[in-house]
């Protein structure tokens, strides 16, 4: 059997990154993003073309002696994926689904069509789903109890009057489903996950020499995990690897050759 992929349910935006010696590529190239998935070998015959809006943009400022980044958003009106969308894929390609939370209550519909699938298939063939609960509103809530696997950031977790991971994973685990493992990084101070037998698991960040650029160390510290555990790995070990990554990549400008670094798995 061809080997099974993970999919990726949520929405592109493009980042332009604050140049200081030439005009950015991006801006003079709108097939900018879909060049830049075929570079890096990510599949795009799953994606929604929307007829309207416009591709969302975002303006990010590094800042190279203390490594923070703002972030100017335009957002724009491209619509989410539906539910309507996501039936007509092809579940059988996939071993994993990673949701990014966004249009919650079709997300919800979609991980019911995942379920369905499941339900007629032994084990070791069905779909893991992961969700991201990342900004915090209250509408992406629901979403805690439809992933086997669910992150949650600091901000949502803070959000909950959380000052920790470890306090927000014992305060927030009763959401999830049951069985389900719950992940919350926690940027310099690493990350940590619970799952169902009620052990917190824990890894500490692996800090560049120099801090250099973290915009998209979340998402780069979800991809290592998912990497992991769909690989078979313990949740250790995901948390390990997810953390070595990210700290990895925000020790150089974007992600250029990450997966080099990393390719003993
Ligand atoms: P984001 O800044 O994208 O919200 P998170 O706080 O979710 O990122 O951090 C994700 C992971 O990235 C952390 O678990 C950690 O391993 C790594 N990381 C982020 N910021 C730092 C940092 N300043 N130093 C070392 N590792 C970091």
């Amino acid at each position: 059997m061809e080997q099974r992929r993970i999919l990726c349910v949520g929405l592109v935006c493009l980042d332009i990154i604050n140049v200081v010696d030439k005009y950015p590529e991006e801006d003079t190239d709108s097939s900018f993003i879909v060049n830049d998935f075929l570079r890096r070998s990510v599949e795009t015959s799953a994606v929604v073309w929307q007829v309207k809006g416009q591709t969302p943009c975002a303006c990010c400022v590094v800042c190279p002696s203390s490594g923070s980044r703002t972030v100017v958003l335009s957002d724009t009106n491209l619509p989410d994926v539906t539910e309507n969308d996501f039936s007509k894929v092809d579940l059988r390609q996939f071993k994993w689904i990673h949701i990014e939370g966004r249009n919650a209550e079709q997300q919800v519909k979609m991980i019911q069509q995942v379920q369905i699938y499941n339900s007629r298939l032994p084990q070791q063939q069905r779909i893991t789903v992961s969700v991201e609960i990342e900004k915090t509103r209250e509408e992406l809530y629901q979403l805690f109890a439809h992933g086997d696997v669910v992150f949650v950031s600091k901000d949502v977790a803070r959000h909950f009057g959380f000052q920790t991971a470890q306090t927000a994973l014992r305060g927030l685990y009763s959401r999830v489903k049951q069985g389900a493992v719950l992940v919350c990084a926690w940027a310099e101070h690493g990350a940590d996950a619970l799952g169902p037998d009620g052990l917190l698991i824990h890894s500490d960040a692996f800090p560049p020499e120099t801090l250099v650029d973290t915009l998209g160390a979340g998402d780069t510290f979800n991809a290592a995990v998912i990497y992991k555990l769909s690989n078979g790995g313990s949740l250790q070990d995901a948390l390990t690897f997810g953390c070595r990554v990210a700290g990895r990549k925000c020790g150089f400008h974007g992600y250029d050759d990450i997966s080099e670094e990393f390719s003993d798995g």
